[in-house]
């Protein structure tokens, strides 16, 4: 049964993949959903289109510099929607009152502060962002429990767990750790990307599109060299932290190429619970949308029959050492998983723009988190500052990392 009266949604990073998932999820249920607030970041010709088709309250532009452009068209395309700019736009969009639930999917650090603008609101937050959560674990998580806002995954691989664990067992309950729940260890499920049987050597010269092509997934371009590098599942080691409350120990990675079993639980008896489906976004989404409820949501019936098998490896951290940096950056806790982060984001960016070698990716943030102290982190503040001094170390470590990977590959 849809509920009486709509549930009114707001999509950050409408025009990326999430975005545009959400909204396939959405258009499947009319009268079920109503969008309430779009943003985007410097597409305004896509932004204005969903706002046409959607007429939210609201809407953003990130890039301040198209505040102009995008108040201009939305005025003659969309009469009476307010058209904002810029960050403050982002925010206001996040925790507007007509907005009872926020689908947190801009990607990277970039989405901090309008998914934590969420969470103090006191929305329900879809949580695809999983950069936020890494940066800011024990702020975000402690909004959420002061606002009394409700935290909801949307990354395929936590929203399984969230379906496996027993009920109210997020990180945000009071008392009560994994282990007295009966919970041994989480699993998380990695497909291995587009270069899981390739030798470290062949890695060196792929290109930004060869990284960008996963096996399995179809998503933004920064996600995908995320799965390549396997940063991705390093991100999501710690995302399950905070999300579940588990200690490092207590999660492990599996490599499952098929992406068919999205994550699982392992139990004290020894029971092992799964969750399964087609890889497509629009499952988890739809979960998280209309929970505890189960819709629709698009996605094709899962036919097991037509897997030769589904098999699994142990990941290998001589030839993906992301995995390690992550593993490393959540023991030392503080500002070191600040640190990964936008290490990462810089040097996949200047992966992307074809300025950086693939595996130097890697060296970089390894470089960062060598030379970057983990300080106890002290507020939001800390947090921007700690993400602007290791964004400028990883800026200084490129030509190093260039040459050095110049040099190793002259000696081959
Ligand atoms: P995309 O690159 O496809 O989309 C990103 C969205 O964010 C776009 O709407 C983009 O706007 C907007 N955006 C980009 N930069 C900024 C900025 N500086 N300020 C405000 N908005 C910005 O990314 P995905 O949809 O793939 O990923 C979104 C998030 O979801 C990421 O955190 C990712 O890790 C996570 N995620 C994604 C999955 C997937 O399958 N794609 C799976 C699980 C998690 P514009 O179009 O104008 O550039």
């Amino acid at each position: 049964m849809p509920p009486s009266s709509p549930r009114r949604i707001a999509v950050l990073g409408a025009t990326g993949s999430i975005g545009r998932s959400t909204l396939d999820v959405v258009d499947s249920h009319p009268g079920r959903f109503k969008v309430e607030a779009l943003t985007a970041n410097s597409n305004v010709e896509a932004l204005v289109a969903l706002c046409e088709k959607y007429s939210p309250s609201l809407a953003c532009i990130a890039d301040p510099a198209l505040g102009a452009a995008f108040e201009r068209a939305a005025k003659s395309r969309c009469p009476g929607m307010q058209a904002l700019a810029g960050p403050e736009g982002l925010v206001a969009c996040a925790s507007h009152d007509s907005v009872d639930g926020v689908m947190a999917a801009i990607v990277g650090a970039a989405g901090l502060p309008a998914t934590l603008a969420a969470a103090a609101a006191g929305k329900t937050v879809y949580l695809a962002n999983k950069e936020a959560l890494v940066m800011s674990g024990a702020i975000l998580m402690d909004t959420v429990r002061r606002s009394g806002a409700a935290l909801l995954p949307i990354d395929s691989e936590h929203n399984a767990i969230f379906q496996c664990l027993p009920q109210n067992s997020s990180g945000l309950e009071p008392g009560g750790t994994l282990a007295d729940k009966g919970v041994r260890r989480l699993l998380l499920t990695a497909s291995g990307g587009p270069f899981r049987t390739r030798k470290r050597a062949d890695l060196a010269s792929v290109t930004p599109d060869q990284a960008c092509a996963h096996p399995n997934w179809v998503m933004g371009r920064k996600i995908s060299v995320d799965s390549a590098t396997m940063m991705n599942k390093g991100l999501e080691i710690i995302e399950a932290h905070w999300l579940f409350g588990a200690a490092r120990e207590q999660v492990d990675v599996v490599i499952h190429p098929q992406s068919v079993i999205h994550s699982m639980v392992e139990y004290a008896d020894g029971s092992v619970i799964a969750q399964l489906g087609n890889p497509d976004m629009r499952t988890p989404i739809a979960h998280a949308l209309a929970y505890p409820e189960r819709i629709e949501s698009g996605v094709q019936r899962l036919n097991l029959a037509t897997f030769a098998g589904l098999t699994f490896e142990e990941p290998d951290l001589q030839r993906f050492p992301a995995l390690a940096l992550a593993y490393a950056a959540l023991e030392a806790g503080g500002t070191a998983p600040i640190s990964l982060n936008a290490a990462n984001e810089v040097a996949v960016a200047a992966f992307l723009g074809g300025g950086l070698p693939f595996l130097a990716i890697t060296d970089v943030i390894g470089g960062v988190l060598e030379r970057a102290a983990a300080e106890r982190v002290e507020g939001l503040d800390h947090v921007l500052e700690a993400d602007r001094r290791a964004r400028a170390l990883a800026r200084e470590l490129m030509p190093l990392a260039r040459e050095l990977m110049q040099e190793s590959r002259a000696c081959i």
